[in-house]
């Protein structure tokens, strides 16, 4: 399961179509929030994405620049943020039977599976860097046995092959199973509960671009717990509310004329008409996940994954690539550690570390109701939480 991009088939579940339901937070279950951006200003937003792609890329396939502009979660909605804790998320939306469905028939063509194969194996190697130094960190050596959610074209299954891991890969879709199944990646196709896993058999759990789709990411950390060793790192990657909802802000304060470079910043990130469930900050994602008994050890700013190559216009490659170096050179000179949320980030990387128990056996659901956690002793000594730009 990618984290948006697909192309509309006839198969496939279209949210446009769906009926909405309003929703409270998903973190502190409050109903008071903030207007962000309204639904007319994502269908603005999304008619300047289309004009941004067809534009920059060369070439105007199916494979291509429709991919970038079409999303699942695209239909026109308002993007609001929770009063109470901050959380920014999509109100009104379909139904969570919904979006899982939609995520489950997405269609794919075997050109644009390639170009995104292509693109994430480069991407999937610095990934693999950094789960590699907290896994030594941990005291995690020999083959780690590591489990990706939302596998899609497998592109870090097999940087983590290449190191000697013993990869597991998870999908539901059929398109991206049956393409990883073609390079001979190790994958399972259908959710996490179907797979059966045997308990305690994984030291590190990998969610790189499909977090923050989940409508209940509470029952898939239920699920996970059980599955990861003592000690075992969970990887969590996505994309910065705080950095969406700043970006806004500052945008509804600048004149018509000097919006573009935002918008172009933003599009280039992927964060334009916000196409996701869930806009969570490093500090949400410690609150939802400290309650199953993950500790989070490092959080790193972060971008979208590169346009595939050969794609872009030269023009347009030049300009990602100061986008880019701009938003690496604003994240340097203005991290915003104090508050964890990274507000200038669009996209976050974070690592957690599950408590150990007395023994390998499945964790109880909620640590923190009368079980002291415990965390692996080399970790315990490292006072710092670290709050790193991802380079
Ligand atoms: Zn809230």
């Amino acid at each position: 399961m990618n984290s948006a991009q697909t192309q509309a088939k006839s198969n496939e579940v279209d949210l446009e179509d769906q009926p909405r339901v309003h929703v409270g937070c998903g973190l502190c279950g409050s109903r008071r929030s903030r207007l962000v951006c309204s639904p007319e200003d994502v269908i603005a937003q999304q008619r300047f994405l289309e004009h941004f792609y067809r534009s920059r890329w060369s070439q105007q396939t199916a494979a291509t620049a429709t991919d970038r502009v079409s999303f699942t979660q695209d239909y026109a909605t308002s993007i609001v943020a929770c009063m109470d804790c901050g959380l920014l998320y999509r109100n009104p939306r379909p139904r969570a039977e919904a979006v899982t469905q939609a995520y489950e028939t997405e269609d794919y063509d075997e050109a644009y599976l390639q170009a995104e194969f292509t693109a994430q194996q480069t991407w999937a190697r610095g990934k693999a860097d950094i789960l590699a130094r907290h896994l030594e960190k941990v005291g995690r050596r020999g083959r780690p046995r590591v489990l990706e959610i939302g596998s899609f074209v497998g592109g870090f299954l097999l940087e983590g092959q290449l190191r000697g891991w013993d990869m597991l890969g998870v999908d539901p879709g059929h398109d991206v199973a049956s393409f990883c199944r073609r390079h001979r990646l190790p994958v399972f196709e259908g959710t996490l509960e179907e797979a059966q896993l045997p308990p305690a058999s994984f030291d590190a759990v990998a969610i790189w671009n499909t977090f923050d789709q989940l409508p209940d990411p509470r029952k898939l950390l239920h699920q996970l717990l059980p599955l990861m060793r003592n000690g075992g790192l969970l990887v969590a990657r996505v994309p910065n509310g705080a950095c969406f909802e700043w970006g806004m802000s500052i945008r509804a304060r600048l004149p018509k004329v000097f919006r573009r470079p935002l918008d172009i910043a933003l599009a280039c990130n992927n964060l334009l008409t916000f196409p996701y469930l869930y806009g969570y900050s490093a500090e949400q994602l410690e609150e939802l996940t400290e309650p199953f008994g993950f500790r989070l050890l490092a959080c790193y700013a972060d971008q979208i994954v590169s346009s595939p190559p050969g794609h872009l216009r030269r023009w347009a490659l030049w300009e990602e690539q100061v986008v880019k170096t701009l938003c690496r050179a604003f994240a340097v000179l203005w991290p915003d550690n104090r508050s964890l949320r990274f507000r200038s980030a669009p996209w976050l990387d974070c690592i957690f570390e599950r408590a150990c128990t007395d023994e390998e056996r499945p964790a109880p659901q909620n640590l923190g109701l009368g079980v002291i956690p415990v965390y692996s002793p080399l970790v315990f000594k490292d006072t710092g939480l670290d709050c790193s730009v991802n380079r």
